[in-house]
């Protein structure tokens, strides 16, 4: 096939490469690091493309966007797992519910409790991650580590959701393992075993730190287009 030769498909191959090495030289396996294509802002031909390659995990940072382009896709790859990686409005919960397998930005009791409300209604939630601000920073969202043993009781006891791990976006100006390690540790403390970390430049040390869903979008679809 034609996309065999596409830059997609070698960027595919050399991104799984690159799991498998990291992997191997950690003593992990490389079955247990999922790849998710972020596919945001990126042209249907490269997300089709993608598809056609066989990858079945993608992600999206705005619910608007996602119901522009999913639907009608995931009716052709009913095995697609789709998450949400951007930040979600409480008005755009029942949305988001409806077609991300995954959300992982759960970063306040206000969309923890919203996310309850529809899990009522529907009976059914998507798995969920806790994002933290490992940087606490200002303009991040995200809970902070002090803050993430409360807010889990609360998802976890008192809504009963379904979260299932942790992610992390680190700050841009520090090396990112120190908040992957930090991810890695507060994980473990709280017996969960999703850890979302890591993209196109760091992703190798996400996967030392222990990382099992990677988030690599211009990495392996190439620029993005438009505007944020
Ligand atoms: C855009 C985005 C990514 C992918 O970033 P790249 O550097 O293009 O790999 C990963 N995670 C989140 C939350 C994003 O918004």
């Amino acid at each position: 096939m034609s996309n065999s030769r596409s830059p997609l498909a070698t960027a595919l191959q050399q991104i799984r490469e690159t799991i498998a090495e990291t992997a191997a030289a950690c003593g992990r396996q490389a079955d247990d690091i999922h790849l998710t294509a972020i596919a945001k802002r990126q042209p249907l031909d490269r997300i089709e493309t993608a598809l056609a390659l066989g990858l079945r995990r993608f992600g999206e940072n705005q619910v608007q966007e996602a119901v522009g382009k999913w639907p009608a896709l995931l009716d052709r790859f009913p095995e697609t797992r789709l998450h949400m990686v951007g930040a979600l409005q409480t008005n755009k919960v029942r949305e988001a519910c409806g077609l991300f397998h995954v959300i992982e930005s759960l970063d306040r009791a206000k969309l923890a409790e919203a996310l309850a409300r529809e899990r009522d209604k529907t009976g059914a939630c998507p798995d969920l991650l806790v994002q933290v601000n490992t940087g606490e920073e200002e303009q991040k969202s995200g809970v902070r580590p002090r803050d993430l043993a409360t807010f889990l009781r609360q998802c976890r006891e008192d809504l009963a959701l379904p979260v299932k791990g942790l992610m992390v976006l680190p700050p841009a100006n520090q090396p990112p393992f120190l908040h992957f390690a930090l991810l890695a540790e507060l994980a473990a403390a709280h017996a969960l075993t999703t850890l979302s970390m890591g993209m196109s430049g760091d992703y190798e040390t996400a996967i030392r730190f222990g990382a099992t869903h990677i988030r690599i979008g211009s990495g392996l679809f190439g620029m993005r287009v438009g505007k944020t």
